[in-house]
C-alpha cells in the first residue's frame, strides 16, 4: 500500500503510523528524504490484507491520501473481479443481464396495482416495483399503505409471477418488508442511514440501492460497501439523478457516473429514468441513455391514469410507453452483445426500437 503524508511526519506521528501498521502486519517503508510518500510493505508471514486496511489509514490525519491499496480493495472494488450478477425472482442484473423493473410509485389499491402488474409484465418487465411505505417531502403526502401495501405486493407476485421491490424507510420494518419483497430497496433519501444499511446487510436478499440527492460516487459506493461488508452481497446501484441548479429537469441524471461506475465496481447499475426526468416524455431517452451508459437495467415508474396516482403521477408513463421502451432495450442490449431477460411466456417483445 502506498501513502501520501500531508507534509514531512514529526516523530510522534511516525509512532502512530508505525503502530497502527504493526497492528495491521504492514511495516513502514519511508520512499522520499522529506518523508512524505511511504509503502506499507507485507513481511512473509503476516496476516492477509483486509478491505479496512484502507481506511484504517486514510482516516489518519496526517494521511493525505492513500494512492494504491495495493491487494487490500474494498469490497465493492472492481480490482480485476468478474461482473457480479443479482438475480431477482427471473430478472438478473449485472454481466450479460439487463432486466427492467416496472410499476407505480407507490402501491394504491389493490385493483390497480394488478392492473399495473399484467401490463408492465406483458410489455418486458421482470420486476414489479411500488412503495408501500413512501418517504414524502411533506409530511402531510400520502405516506404509503404500509403492511397493507405489502399483501398487495404479495398478491400481484402470486397472480403475475412478477418478483417485487419495495422500499423500506425504518430498521424496525426491514423485518416485515423482507417477509414479502424479493429486493429491499433503499431511497435517495435514506442512502445515508448507516442503521438501515446495517439491517439490510444482514439479509441475504438483494438491495437496490439509491444515490442520495446530493451524494458523490464514492459516497454512494460507500453506503454499498455498509451493506456488503456485513455479508451481502447483492446490492444493485441505481442512479436516479442528483440535484442540479435547473429545474428543467427534476433531477440531473449522472451518466458519466453511470458509466465509471461499470468500471470501478463489479456490482450491477441500474437507472431509473422517472426520477431524473420528472415528466413523462424525457423518460424514454433517460432511459435508452442510461443504457447506452452501459446500465444493467432500468426501474421506470408506469401508471394508467396519472391524474389520479398518489404520488409521482407527473412523471408516470404509460404501459404502452414502456412497452416502447423494453423494445428499445432489448436492441441495445443486443448491440452490446448483451440479452433483455424477458418474463416467462413474453418470448417475442419485437427488437426494434420505434
Ligand atoms: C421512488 O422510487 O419512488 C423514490 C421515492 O425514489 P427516490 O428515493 O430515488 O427519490
Ligand atoms: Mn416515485
Amino acid at each position: 500500500m502506498l501513502l501520501r503524508l500531508r507534509s514531512s511526519i514529526r516523530d510522534p506521528e511516525s509512532e502512530v503510523l508505525r503502530r497502527e501498521a504493526a497492528a495491521r502486519g504492514y511495516e513502514v517503508r519511508f520512499l522520499d528524504p522529506k518523508r512524505t510518500l511511504v509503502e506499507l510493505v507485507r513481511p512473509a508471514g503476516a496476516r492477509p490484507p483486509e478491505p479496512s486496511d484502507r481506511v484504517a489509514f486514510e482516516d489518519l490525519a496526517f494521511v493525505a491520501a492513500v494512492l494504491e491499496a495495493g491487494e487490500a480493495p474494498e469490497l465493492h472494488e472492481r480490482a480485476g473481479r468478474e461482473s457480479t450478477v443479482v438475480r431477482i425472482g427471473e430478472a438478473a442484473f449485472g454481466g450479460p443481464y439487463v432486466s427492467l423493473v416496472a410499476g407505480p410509485c407507490a402501491v394504491e389499491t389493490e385493483a390497480r396495482l394488478l392492473e399495473i402488474a399484467r401490463a408492465v409484465r406483458a410489455a418486458g418487465a421482470t420486476v414489479l416495483r411500488g412503495g408501500a411505505f413512501k418517504p414524502r417531502t411533506s409530511p402531510y403526502s400520502f405516506r404509503g399503505l404500509g403492511a397493507e401495501g405489502l399483501r398487495f405486493l404479495a398478491r400481484a407476485r402470486a397472480e403475475t409471477g412478477l418478483a417485487v421491490v419495495t422500499e423500506v424507510l425504518d430498521p424496525r420494518d426491514v423485518e416485515q418488508v423482507a417477509a414479502v419483497a424479493d429486493a429491499i430497496q433503499i431511497g435517495s433519501r435514506s442512502m445515508s442511514n448507516g442503521a438501515l444499511l446495517s439491517e439490510v446487510g444482514r439479509l441475504r436478499k438483494p438491495v437496490v440501492l439509491k444515490r442520495g440527492l446530493a451524494a458523490t460516487v464514492k459516497e454512494l459506493l460507500q453506503a454499498a460497501e455498509h451493506v456488503l461488508s456485513l455479508g451481502n452481497e447483492q446490492v444493485v446501484l441505481c442512479e436516479r439523478g442528483v440535484r442540479g441548479f435547473d429545474g428543467t429537469t427534476r433531477n440531473l441524471l449522472d451518466l458519466g457516473a453511470v458509466a465509471w461506475l461499470k468500471r470501478a465496481t463489479h456490482l450491477p447499475v441500474i437507472v431509473d429514468p422517472s426520477h431524473a426526468a420528472g415528466r413523462p416524455e424525457l423518460v424514454a431517452p433517460l432511459a435508452k441513455a442510461g443504457l447506452a451508459a452501459g446500465a444493467d437495467g432500468l426501474i421506470v415508474e408506469v401508471h394508467p391514469e396519472p391524474a389520479e396516482a398518489r404520488s409521482d403521477g407527473r412523471q408516470a408513463i404509460s404501459a404502452a410507453e414502456f412497452m416502447r421502451i423494453a423494445r428499445c432495450a432489448a436492441e441495445l442490449a443486443r448491440l452490446e452483445r448483451r440479452r433483455l431477460v424477458l418474463p416467462s411466456g413474453v418470448e417475442t417483445l419485437a427488437e426494434t426500437c420505434p
